[in-house]
């Protein structure tokens, strides 16, 4: 690929749209462009609700709320301690050397766990700007230096999802199959651990919910 064709894809994939969710019990708000003369763009993604947002955006988002799920349970863990240290009549933590000695292993998760956290929060692909639904798979693409980690685990749950593309909505009614060959997609459970496999996109999401409360449970006790 010539390289106007490569950033003209970039572009393009800019603008899928990914549907992402919640899992906090208050609404959280992103916050684009907060320089721009004409004000900063707020998006919300309600409590406990799935959104749709455009990939960079819910880029943003789920690099924020992933932070805030491993900061939060951080915090409650430190307030636990000063709490049980205050009963014992012990000093609370000292905020500069015994908290930051605390904390700083509860900050640092493990990639697994990383993975578990995105994937709840990425429930999938929504659309796919300008592609015609039949297209193929785009190929991997080889990583590029300086990309984080956060871009290389979102890129493999994506990946992972193989082809996550918004079908036409299926007849009640299924009238046999022409005889065409169709390769058949199939879209695969992005959690880590788990081998469903399906070939719709939207019963692989109603899959994906079921794992919600298994997973939001799991992210509480990331610090226990
Ligand atoms: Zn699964």
């Amino acid at each position: 690929m010539a390289k106007g064709t490569i950033l003209a894809e970039i572009e393009r994939k800019s603008q899928d749209l990914i549907r992402v969710y919640n899992p906090l019990n208050e609404d959280y708000v992103i916050t684009w462009d907060k320089s721009s003369p004409a004000g900063a763009k707020l998006f919300r993604v309600k409590a406990k609700k799935e959104e749709v947002l455009i990939r960079w955006i819910a880029k943003k988002y789920i690099q924020e709320m992933a932070q805030k799920l491993i900061t939060s349970n951080a915090d409650e863990a430190v307030k636990k301690e000063n709490e049980r240290r205050i009963k014992a009549g012990i000093a609370k933590m000292d905020t500069h050397t015994e908290q930051v000695a605390f904390e700083t292993p509860l900050l640092r998760i493990d990639d697994l766990r990383y993975k578990e956290i995105l994937a709840l929060l990425y429930v999938g692909i929504e659309r796919e700007y300008g592609i015609d639904v039949e297209a193929e798979a785009e190929p991997e693409t080889p990583l590029e230096p300086g990309k984080t980690a956060f871009d290389v685990a979102l890129e493999e749950v994506e990946k992972k999802k193989a082809l996550e593309l918004a079908k036409p909505k299926e007849p009640a009614l299924k009238k046999p199959e022409p005889k065409v060959e169709v390769k058949q997609k199939k879209y695969k459970c992005d959690f880590p651990g788990c081998d469903f496999s399906t070939d719709a996109s939207i019963a692989l999401q109603g899959h994906k919910r079921t794992h919600r409360k298994n997973l939001e449970d799991k992210v509480k006790e990331i610090n226990k």
